[in-house]
């Protein structure tokens, strides 16, 4: 019996599991089988306070984990399976073995939507990123594309036309799902080029990274080669909530609602980081919501009892 278990090991979960050791509540997470999370992914995190020179992003969550098991955080790299929230203490599943907690942080993340096209695992975390917030200043005077023909994707655009020599954004319809004027300051930008009817057959690269992409019109199958040596994906995000099985209330894309603070739907049971953030999708505010979430677990165990 815990008092807290911590399903996740991003940002969110560490530095959960960090604040509730330290109040001294035992906790025991579940780090899942991708243990540190998203940042695994990164060779060059810039944007994390305390790191003047920039960290890699294993080495980052290693000094995450290992700060917080010095003050007793319990670690397992194991998935867990299901979950029943029905009844206190709650219950958790993990290969065949069930754990009981009084109260659950869960700090799962999202997956960002890859398109899966030849070349791409090779140049993930690379020249291929899903995040210009994150890696937009990495290409500086080089030439990018942005895929995807949403919001998200107008707002990567103009956002990379700060660092880049030119934007193209390449869409598979010619209708696009961004708002109007999310669209219009795309369009309008002298930096952007637009190419619709276009999808990603393949991403090309040498030995310095990114090259350039394979792009085809499926109206009738002509290719054409753009230069890149910068790619962005944006098309998507999908938060991991599947072993959840609806358990806890989420919006019609699979988020995490809070209901108090960063409680869920279910007394006791609390969630931060990407998996309730559909906005901002950082290491900080998911650590900071990790830290919330921790606060919130252990102020609702003190009023238990
Ligand atoms: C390529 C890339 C580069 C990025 N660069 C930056 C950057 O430079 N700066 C920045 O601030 N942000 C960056 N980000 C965004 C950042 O990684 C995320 O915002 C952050 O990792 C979210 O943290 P999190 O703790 O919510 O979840 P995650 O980091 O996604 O961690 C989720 C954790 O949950 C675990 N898990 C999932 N399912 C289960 C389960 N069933 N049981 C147990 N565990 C489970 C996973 O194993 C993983 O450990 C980048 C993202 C990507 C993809």
């Amino acid at each position: 019996m815990r008092n807290v278990i911590i399903i996740g090991s991003g940002p969110a979960g560490y530095t959960a599991g960090l604040y509730s050791a330290r109040a001294l509540l035992k906790p025991l997470m579940f780090a899942g089988y991708m243990s540190g999370g998203q940042l695994m992914l990164t060779s060059d995190i810039e944007n994390f306070p305390g790191y003047p020179n920039g960290i890699g992003g294993p080495e980052m969550m290693l000094e995450l984990r290992e700060q917080a098991e010095r003050f007793g955080l319990e670690v397992q790299d194991k998935n867990v399976e299901r979950v029943d929230f029905s009844e206190r203490p709650y219950r958790v599943w993990v290969e065949g073995r069930e754990f009981r907690s009084e109260s659950i942080i869960i700090c799962t993340g999202a997956e960002s939507i890859w398109l899966g096209v030849e070349g791409e695992d090779a140049q993930k975390g690379r020249g291929i990123s899903t995040c210009a917030t994150c890696d937009g200043a990495f290409f500086r005077d080089e030439e990018v594309i942005v895929v995807g023909g949403g919001d998200s994707a107008m707002e990567e655009a103009t956002f990379l036309t700060r660092f880049a020599k030119k934007v193209t954004i390449v869409h598979r319809r010619d209708v696009f799902r961004a708002s109007k004027v999310m669209y219009e300051r795309a369009v309008n930008h002298p930096k952007i080029e637009i190419k619709t009817h276009r999808i990603v057959k393949s991403w090309l690269s040498d030995d310095n990274g990114l090259t350039g992409a394979v792009l085809e019109d499926p109206r009738d199958n002509s290719t054409e080669t753009v230069e890149c040596t910068g790619a962005f994906i944006a098309i998507g995000h999908k938060p991991i909530t599947n072993f959840l099985e609806s358990q806890v209330e989420t919006d019609d894309n699979g988020y995490i609602l809070h209901k108090k603070n960063t409680m869920t739907s279910v007394e006791g049971v609390f969630a931060a980081g990407d998996v309730v953030d559909t906005r901002y999708r950082q290491a900080i505010t998911a650590a900071g919501m990790g830290c919330q979430a921790a606060i919130d677990a252990e102020k609702w165990l003190e009023d238990q009892h």
